[in-house]
């Protein structure tokens, strides 16, 4: 496993780069609260850009999809992504969050399985989060979803730094 010292801010932000057009477009806002600096960690940013991407994507479908005719993320000016990155306890924080549909309590545990979709067929692979969660565990992370408050779900990575002072 290749890995260098990596600044998660930057990745974050060249995932967020591919999909700011799109999301100006939606009328999705964007609101960031990064920490900087912050400390580096071990990865490979490629991959780690590979499930930012994927949390962007499903933060998007989760705002977009709908409840019969009422938009899941809400009133126009209420559709929202938050990126957030800070240290907890010697770890580097990431925070994704979105006003979207949320996670119902018996969908959490099965979200990170291979192949679980709740997406049309043609919409979704099911694998984005079940890869995600490969990538993440292989630099020694942890991923999981929270509900976001007042609506929506929040994915929180959290990687052991490589600096040796946080
Ligand atoms: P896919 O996006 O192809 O369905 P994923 O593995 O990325 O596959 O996600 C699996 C499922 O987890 C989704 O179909 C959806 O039900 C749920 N999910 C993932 N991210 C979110 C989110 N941000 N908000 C609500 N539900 C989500
Ligand atoms: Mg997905």
């Amino acid at each position: 496993m290749e890995t260098v010292r990596v600044q998660l801010n930057d990745v974050l932000r060249s995932a967020f780069e591919i999909f700011s057009q799109q999301l100006k477009v939606r009328g999705i806002r964007v609101i960031w609260e990064i920490r900087e600096p912050l400390p580096r960690i071990n990865a490979d940013p490629s991959r780690l850009e590979q499930v930012f991407i994927n949390l962007l994507l499903n933060a998007r479908d989760a705002i977009e999809s709908r409840w019969g005719d009422h938009p899941a993320g809400g009133a126009d000016n209420e559709k929202a992504i938050r990126l957030l990155t800070d240290t907890e306890n010697g770890w580097v924080v990431c925070r994704v969050c979105d006003t979207g549909t949320g996670i119902a309590d018996n969908m959490v545990e099965k979200i990170f399985e291979p192949f679980f979709t709740t997406k049309e067929v043609g919409k979704g692979t099911g694998l984005g989060l079940s890869i995600s969660y490969g990538i993440v565990k292989e630099y020694g992370g942890i991923i999981e979803a929270v509900p976001n408050a007042p609506r929506g779900t929040c994915f929180v990575l959290r990687f052991p730094c490589s600096d040796e002072s946080v």
